[in-house]
């Protein structure tokens, strides 16, 4: 049976299949300056100060969604979620009238050279595969990255294709990781400085693995 998958995890594959395969399936962690900034910045956005109503739009943080069709079989919690009022709108439950869905995803840093980065990209595609199957609707989504305070529209509908045919590439990909139960070898060139677990990683260790070397111990009782 196939796993369902968590949609934060898919930046962790895109990031590097080793470390996806190192939290996912060794459940191993480890944080660095970069992921208690991301942390911090989430835990502020999901505290509940950001809901809000007025007369043209109800604004929720920390929204759970799902999508169970077995070609994606995702969920996940969306930053923030904003029903703005439009009379070509979707019906959402425990809400009067008709609304817009709109998602907007928060980051901490910008790139520095193109409007958005690809991963962060899928990570909200994969939300909004997930919102359109439980409003029925076609919502719009957005990045706002902090350091710069500005939201970038994704291109969702003109290229609605290109970004589904990622995202499904990738979750077989992750679902392979899952069901071989083996930890990924280092992608040639992957970039390890930035990376949180680089310490328990051995990223030179072509198939490094805590739970096997115990099991392995195990087995022919050293353990
Ligand atoms: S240290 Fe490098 S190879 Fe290991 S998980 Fe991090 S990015 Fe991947």
């Amino acid at each position: 049976m196939p796993e369902t998958v968590n949609i934060r995890t898919i930046q962790h594959f895109m990031y590097c299949p080793r470390r996806y395969g190192l939290l996912e399936l060794n459940k191993d962690w480890s944080e660095n300056v970069y992921v208690v900034k991301a942390n911090i910045m989430h835990e502020h956005v999901h505290d509940g100060s950001h809901n809000f109503s007025d007369g043209t739009k109800v604004v929720r943080s920390a929204v759970s969604i799902y999508n169970d069709m077995p070609e994606y079989d995702l969920y996940g919690v969306a930053d923030c979620i904003e029903f703005v009022k439009a009379k070509t709108g979707a019906a959402i439950s425990g809400l009067d009238g008709k609304y817009k869905v709109r998602i907007v995803e928060y980051k901490p840093k910008a790139p520095q050279d193109k409007a958005f980065r690809e991963s962060d990209a899928i990570q909200v595609f994969a939300q909004k595969i997930c919102a359109d199957f439980v409003w029925k609707c076609d919502s719009e989504a957005f990045l706002y990255y902090s350091d710069t305070r500005k939201r970038v529209k994704l291109p969702f509908s003109e290229e609605f294709d290109k970004y589904d045919l990622m995202l499904k590439k990738l979750l077989d990909e992750m679902r392979e990781v899952m069901e071989q139960n083996k930890i990924p070898p280092r992608r040639r060139g992957q970039k390890c400085s930035g990376c949180s677990v680089k310490d328990i990683c051995f990223p030179k260790d072509k198939w490094y693995s805590v739970r096997e070397i115990i099991m392995s111990m195990k087995r022919d009782g050293e353990i």
